[in-house]
């Protein structure tokens, strides 16, 4: 379930020859671009703050409700900053940012999903300031959270296009199913389809993001043989969508992409797939702590097996780490400590377009090996579809030939060893 209405790498920049830069900021004309940041930032903390005091004393007193002081949000800014391959220059920015954030209107819809993101962000015993900041925007509209119901929950959700538009960020988490002109998931009192609403509320919006799998590409509600026909944010409305995939998304993708936007007024550069560069320009498996093993032909054969206690590559157990572009295993999850391969099990590809039909069965390697592609390395742009089961086989051909290779040299080792001993039992005869 691909973006289908994105037309080049660069999502919706509309420079034909814009290319990824992630030193974007620093390497055109710097006092310009701060200026205009500056000017952008001035004009939103003037409509969303009603003094200096209101402006200065909001963030911080969210932060000490938590028990995060000034000192870890600091922090946090200056790994957000770098985060969004942003010159240190950029910190205080960022900070300013996060703040307007809070006072941003925002609609976030529930279409067919688990409601699973909404759930990571506003769950957590110890929340960081990425989902602290998720907790306190300025949501005038989520039906999961939001005290009104019926028509006066509608009546908010209109009320807020009219009168912020162009302005209010929507946030869409699920799919959108379409079969039977959308009936298969109807909300609220009049019972509209999400179908119209999605599009009726991305008409007006100043920014449109897909957050979780579903979203963003159709998830699971779209898996084979997708009964109701229900499809990614950006199949339903021809306005540029953001991406956040996974399952759930982390929040600090979503964050990021927003402080961004605030800084910047416009998205972040996307892939052919509609994800922010910044997040999901890296594939797992190339900052994956375990690749030395992977390259050494060192793989977790069974679970619990020496190779699982010695955090051995998962490729051999199902990992999709080398078909997945998402930053996992530098962002983290849970409060920053862990993922997936961390905690021992591969990843399963919940940031790729069906990864429910494409990426199944989770724990065995999904690669046909009768075709070598040596050395595949591309970007997620350059690996299409097309390529996906192809550069699977080089892959898979690299983990047979490597794994094959390790245990050949692990017998002969043994029988070395065997036949030392056996000369050490000879001289010890004598
Ligand atoms: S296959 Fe998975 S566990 Fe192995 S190095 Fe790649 S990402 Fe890490
Ligand atoms: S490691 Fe893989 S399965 Fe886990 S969240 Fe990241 S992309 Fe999804």
């Amino acid at each position: 379930m691909a973006n289908d209405n994105r037309s080049n790498s660069n999502g919706n920049n509309s420079d034909p020859d814009f290319k990824w830069d992630p030193l974007r900021f620093i390497s055109k004309k710097p006092d310009e671009v701060l200026k205009k940041v500056d000017d952008r930032l001035d004009v939103l903390e003037k409509e969303y703050f009603s003094d200096k005091k209101d402006k200065e004393e909001n963030l911080p007193n969210i932060l000490e409700i938590y028990g995060v002081s000034r000192r870890d949000f600091l922090k946090w800014t200056a790994f957000l900053t770098s985060a969004l391959m942003l010159p240190y220059i950029f910190e205080p920015r960022v900070a300013r940012a996060a703040n307007i954030l809070t006072r941003t209107p925002f609609i976030w819809l529930d279409m067919a999903d688990c409601m699973g993101n909404t759930e990571g962000f506003l769950r957590t015993a110890h929340p960081t300031p990425a989902e602290i900041i998720l907790n306190y925007v300025s949501v005038n509209y989520m039906e999961s959270i939001m005290a009104p119901a019926g028509y006066q929950a509608e009546t908010r959700r209109t009320e807020t296009v009219k009168k912020y538009k162009g302005k209010y960020i929507l946030v869409v988490e699920g799919a959108i199913p379409t079969g039977m002109d959308g009936k298969f998931l109807t909300i609220g009192a009049k019972g509209d389809t999400g179908l119209k609403i999605t599009k009726e509320t991305a008409k007006h919006a100043g920014v449109i993001i897909a957050v979780g799998n579903c979203a963003a590409y159709g998830g699971i509600p779209a898996a084979n043989p997708n009964p109701t026909s229900a499809v990614g944010l950006s199949s339903v409305t021809n306005r540029s969508v953001i991406n956040i995939p996974a399952c759930p998304a982390n929040p600090v993708n979503l964050v990021g992409t927003l402080v961004e936007y605030i800084l910047i007024g416009k998205a972040p550069q996307l892939d052919s797939l509609g994800r922010p560069l910044w997040a999901y320009s890296g594939r797992l498996h190339d900052n994956c702590y375990r690749r030395g093993h992977f390259e050494a032909g060192e793989y977790v054969r069974q679970w619990g097996d020496d190779g699982a206690k010695k955090q051995y590559c998962l490729y051999m157990m199902g990992c999709k780490g080398p078909f997945t572009w998402n930053n996992c295993t530098t962002a983290e999850y849970n409060q920053d400590i862990s993922f997936p391969m961390r905690a021992g099990h591969g990843c399963i590809g919940c940031s790729q377009p069906a990864f429910w039909d494409r990426m199944t069965p989770f724990e065995k390697p999904n690669a046909d090996a009768k075709i070598i592609i040596p050395g595949i390395e591309a970007t997620a742009d350059e690996f299409g579809v097309g390529l996906f089961a192809a550069a699977g086989a080089g892959i898979a051909a690299h983990a047979i030939y490597t794994g094959v290779k390790k245990k050949k040299e692990h017998k002969k080792s043994k029988n070395e060893k065997n036949d030392d001993s056996g000369k050490n039992d000879d001289n010890k005869k004598e």
